[in-house]
């Protein structure tokens, strides 16, 4: 049987396959542990897009799934209170994905965790339009949970020149050491493919296509079961790779359409939306739920107990390493997993945001030297969006920015292929990004 699957798994070029990818460490610990903080910092800024405009003030009381953040413009998102409890200060703080402080409202939590009114509440979803399903997912906050945080709302609007035949769900997870998305789908397969349907209806397409890698070959089976007796919806196997659920990867595996790495998937007639996502677009259309929470990994061998949790959004990072059991001699913590993730300098102001699907905890990362590129040709071979990273690097290093853009620096997604796979441990992404943020500061100037 495995043999079958195995001669038909999808993939697509460059890429890498790590070593470990650790997922071991999680993989098999079938609870969630549900964290509830005494303080929740919520910023007005958790996507892609303008920051949401507070609606609360210090004094205030809030009820869990309360809108404490109305989105402004069209690309933005609401934010909603994760606690029940009082605004303690409506401040800036310091942002774990940006590293600048950014508005934050801060609720200390009382004991009652009941939801605000107007929230919690059943709905018929077979017989909802396309129009409530989309105002639905506006309403609750949702962005895209695989990491990306673009407005779910605004994915669901595209312009009225495109036509979208199929939605790609991703179910990959090919980010090394998280088990987030693997749990997710273990523990609530049919709200996922209910949410995927409540997506398909809402964009009256009729196809989806979904996309696992071969190590979650369980949830490939249990997904199978359950649309078996559906001939819209098609699931396949990938081929465990590095990065796999990038959005050009999986529609080039799965779909076999290819489009520019600075274009969108609706240029192909597709949309992808991550099985995070499709799980909180079923909670807010069937039972009328915010996003105010999500499961995080907690993983790395800076902690005794690797495990997910189920943790409110602003939830302090401080208390996910104490159940975790953080170890005394731990030198690096990631937001994220080891790929795209993003080291932190310090996490005593650390919170979670809606992007964050994994904390990993190392206590011997390593400080690698880096050396001149020796030409091996590595990295031009492993990034999966044809650029030459080599070439990146050495224009970047030397901060001519033209030559960069003439290479293409701003097609280059930060995926960490070209420095994970560099024997000299030149340090690619890192001056690809410091080029990239130069070149929009010289932008700004002109
Ligand atoms: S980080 Fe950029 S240059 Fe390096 S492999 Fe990824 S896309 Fe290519
Ligand atoms: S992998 Fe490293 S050493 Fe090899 S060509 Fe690329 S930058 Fe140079």
């Amino acid at each position: 049987m495995l043999t079958r699957v195995k001669s038909k798994l999808k993939t697509f070029v460059g890429g890498i396959h790590p070593a470990d990818d650790g997922k071991s460490l999680t993989r098999d610990r079938k609870e969630v542990t549900p964290l509830l903080p005494k303080t929740v910092y919520l910023f007005m800024s958790q996507h892609i897009g303008a920051p949401a405009k507070p609606m609360v003030k210090k004094g205030d009381i809030v009820k869990k799934g309360q809108l404490i953040g109305e989105l402004q413009g069209f690309i933005s998102a609401n934010v909603h209170a994760s606690v029940s409890g009082k605004v303690v200060d409506v401040i800036p703080w310091p942002h774990p994905v940006t590293g600048m402080k950014s508005p934050a409202v801060i609720i200390e939590r009382t004991e009652d965790d009941t939801w605000a009114e107007g929230t919690d509440i059943v709905s018929d979803i077979d017989s909802i339009s396309p129009e409530e399903i989309k105002q639905r997912i506006q309403w609750a906050g949702i962005v895209g949970l695989g990491g990306a945080t673009f407005p779910t709302h605004v994915k669901l609007t595209p312009p009225k020149d495109k036509t979208i035949d199929t939605i790609v769900m991703n179910g990959a997870e090919c980010e090394p050491f998280l088990t987030c998305d693997y749990r997710l789908m273990m523990d609530k397969p049919h709200e996922i493919i209910q949410g995927l349907r409540l997506v398909m209806k809402c964009l009256g397409c009729r196809k989806a296509h979904i996309g696992i890698e071969e190590n979650k070959e369980d949830v490939y089976r249990l997904f199978k079961d359950i649309v078996s007796n559906d001939p819209n919806i098609r699931i396949d196997l990938l081929e465990v790779k590095y990065p796999q659920g990038a959005e050009h990867q999986l529609i080039k595996a799965l779909l076999n359409r290819e489009f520019k790495p600075t274009q969108l998937p609706l240029e192909v007639g597709a949309i992808v939306v991550n099985v995070g996502t499709a799980f909180a677009v079923y909670e807010a259309v069937k039972f009328k739920k915010p996003l105010i929470q999500r499961i995080i990994t907690v993983t790395g061998n800076g902690v005794e107990r690797p495990q997910n949790f189920l943790v409110r959004l602003g939830t302090p990072v401080k208390l996910l390493l104490e159940a975790a059991q953080v170890t005394p001699d731990v030198n690096k913590i990631i937001f994220g997993g080891p790929m795209m993730g993003i080291s932190q300098a310090s996490i005593d102001a650390a919170v979670t945001v809606k992007g964050t699907g994994g904390i990993l905890v190392q206590r011997d990362a390593h400080q690698w030297e880096s050396h001149a590129c020796i030409r091996c040709g590595r990295c031009v071979d492993s990034c999966p969006y044809g650029l030459n990273p080599s070439e990146l690097s050495i224009v970047c290093e030397a901060k001519e920015f033209n030559l960069a853009l003439e290479n293409n620096i701003m097609e280059c997604k930060e995926c960490g292929c070209c420095s994970y796979i560099c024997p000299a441990k030149r340090p690619i992404v890192h001056l690809i990004k410091f080029a990239k943020a130069e070149i929009a500061k010289q932008r700004v100037k002109t």
